[in-house]
């Protein structure tokens, strides 16, 4: 198959870099050089121009928000193939899916938002989660692509169906990374051993993916590689909201999390990885984070 890829950051890229081992692959990058190196590093095809993306049986984009794949898709329309399937792996709002699936249809192009979980650890190693919104046979046709990048592919629903799941889902990490780091930098106060404090909680109910993937090196380790915007989790949490909101279901734990996203982004920065959220708890308690 002819594939085009557009949007090779911290998690396109690696993503993007499976296909070519199965199919002709082009890609595309806003910053070309980005684009350049992965066709370097992977065989890959560099397109020269936006517009050659079109030609493709399955475009996939894996963009920061529904916004930007909204420009995209604006952009490609006049010259999209009648056949060709988009699939969207933006963490993406599902209102603006529907509205994109939509116009997608009336030029008999199938549209699903295929979401990703596993990071940027997972998309190196092929072994992402898929939630898949859409059409059951559209998915059967880009499975072999997804294939290449997903160890497990799940279709939730219709279209939106995949971005709902992956909102919710990222705001229950959320709530589990926060929790997990108040509960350990009050260990660390108290001048327990972080290590053995986890080694323990580990093997006990207070457990969870927080606790023993994500948080021990950035604790044990004061390690923070750049891997997932804190500003891009701030924005899976903001849609989970709206959504909890539209369906009148009492969610203080939905809003609280997500007004303490926008405060920790405000004191990080924008570019700061959501891991970092460890050393925004640790300035707020007058800790010195170096
Ligand atoms: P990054 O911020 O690392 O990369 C964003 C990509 O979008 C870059 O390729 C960037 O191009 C491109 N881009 C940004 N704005 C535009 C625009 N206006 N027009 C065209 N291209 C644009 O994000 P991630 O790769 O981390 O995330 C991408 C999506 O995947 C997000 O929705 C995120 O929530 C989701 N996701 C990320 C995970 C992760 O671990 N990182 C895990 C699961 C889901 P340029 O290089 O020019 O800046």
């Amino acid at each position: 198959m002819r594939v085009s890829f557009i949007g090779l950051g911290a998690i396109g890229y690696p993503m993007a870099g499976h296909l070519p081992k199965r199919h002709q692959t082009v890609v595309w990058n806003r910053t070309a050089s980005r684009a350049q190196q992965h066709a370097k590093e992977h065989g890959s095809q560099m397109a020269k121009t936006l517009e050659e993306t079109a030609d493709a049986e399955i475009i996939f984009t894996c963009l920061p928000t529904s916004a930007e794949v909204a420009e995209i898709v604006d952009k490609l329309k006049p010259k999209l193939r009648r056949g060709a399937l988009w699939v969207d792996c933006t963490s993406g709002d599902p209102t603006a899916s529907r509205e994109i699936a939509s116009q997608l249809q009336t030029l008999g192009v199938a549209f699903l938002d295929a979401p990703v979980s596993g990071g940027v650890p997972g998309a190196i190693n092929g072994q992402l989660t898929v939630m898949v919104g859409g059409d059951e046979n559209a998915l059967e046709q880009v499975r072999p692509a997804l294939e290449c990048f997903a160890a497990k592919i799940v279709r939730v629903g219709d279209v939106g169906a995949g971005h709902t799941v992956k909102a919710i889902s990222n705001t229950l990490m959320a709530v589990n990374v926060w929790a997990s780091s108040e509960g350990l930098v009050t260990l660390a106060q108290q001048g327990v051993d972080l290590s053995l404090a986890l080694d323990a909680i580990n093997a006990s109910s207070g457990r969870s993916n927080a606790t023993e993937r994500l948080l021990p090196s950035p604790l044990l380790k004061r390690e923070f590689p750049p891997r997932f915007k804190l500003a891009l989790l701030a924005k899976d949490v903001k849609i989970a909201t709206s959504l909890t909101r539209a369906s009148g279901i009492s969610s203080p734990v939905f809003a609280l999390i997500s007004e303490l996203l926008n405060a920790s982004k405000a004191t990080l920065g924008t570019e700061a990885d959501y891991l970092e959220i460890v050393k925004a708890i640790e300035r707020w308690s007058g800790i010195n984070d170096a």
